[in-house]
C-alpha cells in the first residue's frame, strides 16, 4: 500500500466511524430497522430479488406500523440499488435503512449507504431489528494487524491467520505418532526411538507447514501465536523447527486445549491481553517519542491552531489526533487578512467572533469536520496521520490534556 493510499484509508475508515457512531444511537419503535451486508462477489440482482422477498413476506407482519415502515426501508433500499449495475463496489457495501424514533412519538425515515469498507464483506447478510447491524463493520475498522496462528499437539496441528478480528484456517496436519502403549514383542527402547523420532517428524512437518504460509508474508505480519498443550508446543518452539526469522517473532505459546480449527480460536482467545497490547503498541511509541521532544526537544506541537499552523508550512511528520475526538472547525476570514480558526464541538452553535490580531467582528466563514480539515491538510503536505487510541495513559492525555490534536515535527519552527 502506498503512503497516500493509506491516507486516503485513515480518512475513510474516520468517515465509517463517525457514520457507525451516529446509527448505533438509533432505534426503531419495533423490529423495523434493517440492515444489508452484501460482498463484493454477490451480485445486485440477487440482493435485489432477496428484498423483493422480504418486502412481500412483510405484508404478515401484524402491526400496521411496523409493517409499513419495514416496508418503507425496503422500497428505500430498492431504490439505491438501482445505482449499481451487476455487482457492488470494491469490498462490498452495507445499506442501513428504517424509521427511526426521532421523540415525541415521531419517527424518521433514514438511508445510509458505506460503499467499500477497509476489508472485504465476507458473507451475505439481512438482519432487521430495532437497532441496526453495526458490529461487523465496527470490527473491521478495529482491525489492526496479521498474526500467523500455528496450534499443534502430537496428533494434529492446524495453522491459520488471524486478519484483524477474523480467524482463517489455512492447513492442516495428523500425525502417524504412536501412542505411549507399544505392542507386544517390541523392545521398549527401540519403541520410545520410534516414537521420537516419529515425534520430530510431525514437528518438522508443522514447522513447514508454517513457513510455507508465513515467511513470505513475514515483514506484513505484526507477529506469531503458538498454542497447544504442554509440554508439545514447549518441544515445538524449544527445538527451532520454525524458520530462524519465524522463530524471532513468536508473540507468545498459550495453553489451549484443542488443536483443530477451533482451536485457532480458541489460541486468539488465549492471547487477547497480548493482542490487545500489540494494538496499542505503535500508538504507544508515537506518544512516547512525542512526550519526549515536548520536554526535551522542539518537535512537539499540540492544539488545533498550532498544529494546523504547522500542518500548512509543511513541516509536520506525523499528525497526531486522538480516536475519539470529534469536533468542528469554523474558519473566519477578518478583512484585514486575518484568517483564523476555532474548534468547536459537533452540537455547539457557530459563535460571534472577533479577530484576535485586530479587534474586527468577523462573520463565520465555513463550518466543517475538524479531523477532515485536518487529515485533508496533512494528505496535501505529505504528512502521515495516526489516530491515537486513549486506551492507554498517555493515549487518553492526547485527548484530555492537548486538545486531541498533535504533530511531530519534521524540524523545529517555533510555533
Ligand atoms: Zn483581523
Amino acid at each position: 500500500m502506498s503512503e497516500s493510499e493509506a491516507e486516503q484509508t485513515d480518512k475513510q475508515k474516520y468517515e465509517f466511524q463517525k457514520v457507525i457512531e451516529e446509527l448505533e444511537d438509533y432505534r426503531g419503535s419495533g423490529t423495523q430497522l434493517v440492515t444489508i451486508y452484501i460482498p463484493p462477489d454477490k451480485q445486485i440482482s440477487d440482493v435485489v430479488a432477496h428484498v423483493t422477498q422480504e418486502h412481500s413476506e412483510a405484508s404478515n407482519i401484524k402491526s400496521k406500523d411496523t409493517r409499513t415502515n419495514v416496508q418503507d426501508a425496503l422500497k428505500s433500499i430498492k431504490d439505491r440499488l438501482k445505482y449499481y449495475e451487476v455487482y457492488p463496489p470494491d469490498n462490498g457495501m452495507v445499506i442501513f435503512s428504517g424509521a427511526i424514533d426521532s421523540g415525541g412519538g415521531r419517527t424518521e425515515m433514514i438511508t445510509r449507504v458505506l460503499e467499500s469498507p477497509p476489508q472485504p464483506i465476507q458473507s451475505f447478510r439481512y438482519h432487521c431489528d430495532s437497532e441496526f447491524l453495526t458490529q461487523p463493520l465496527a470490527d473491521m475498522l478495529t482491525d489492526k494487524g496479521l498474526f500467523g496462528l500455528i496450534v499443534l499437539d502430537r496428533r494434529e496441528a492446524n495453522v491459520g491467520w488471524l486478519k484483524g478480528k477474523r480467524v482463517e484456517a489455512v492447513k492442516s496436519a495428523s500425525s502417524l505418532v504412536p501412542g505411549k502403549q507399544r505392542k507386544g514383542g517390541q523392545s521398549a527402547q527401540r519403541f520410545a526411538r520410534l516414537r521420537l523420532e516419529a515425534i520430530d517428524n510431525f514437528y518438522q512437518e508443522v514447522a513447514g507447514m508454517a513457513n510455507d504460509l508465513f515467511v513470505e508474508k513475514r515483514h506484513d505480519m505484526n507477529g506469531i501465536l503458538v498454542g497447544g498443550p504442554s509440554p508439545t508446543k514447549d518441544e515445538f518452539l524449544d527445538g527451532d523447527y520454525l524458520h530462524h526469522e519465524l522463530g524471532d517473532m513468536v508473540l507468545g505459546k498459550f495453553d489451549v486445549a484443542y488443536t483443530d480449527e477451533s482451536g485457532l480460536h480458541d489460541l486468539v482467545d488465549a492471547a487477547e491481553e497480548v493482542l490487545a497490547e500489540h494494538e496499542v503498541l505503535q500508538d504507544k511509541q508515537v506518544m512516547e517519542e512525542f512526550f519526549e521532544e515536548l520536554h526535551d526537544g522542539e518537535r512537539a506541537t499540540y492544539g488545533f491552531g498550532p498544529t494546523r499552523e504547522n500542518l500548512m508550512m509543511g513541516a509536520v511528520d506525523q499528525l497526531l489526533i486522538s480516536e475519539d475526538l470529534r469536533k468542528d472547525v469554523v474558519a473566519y476570514e477578518c478583512p484585514n487578512g486575518h484568517d483564523e480558526y476555532e474548534f468547536l464541538d459537533p452540537n455547539e452553535e457557530t459563535p460571534e467572533h472577533t479577530c484576535s490580531r485586530c479587534g474586527e467582528t468577523v462573520e463565520a466563514g465555513e463550518r466543517e469536520d475538524a479531523i477532515d480539515h485536518l487529515i485533508e491538510l496533512a494528505n496535501q503536505r505529505g504528512s502521515e496521520t495516526v489516530f491515537i487510541s486513549t486506551d492507554f495513559e498517555k493515549g487518553d492525555q492526547l485527548l484530555t490534556a492537548f486538545g486531541g490534536v498533535a504533530g511531530l515535527l519534521r524540524y523545529s519552527t517555533g510555533v
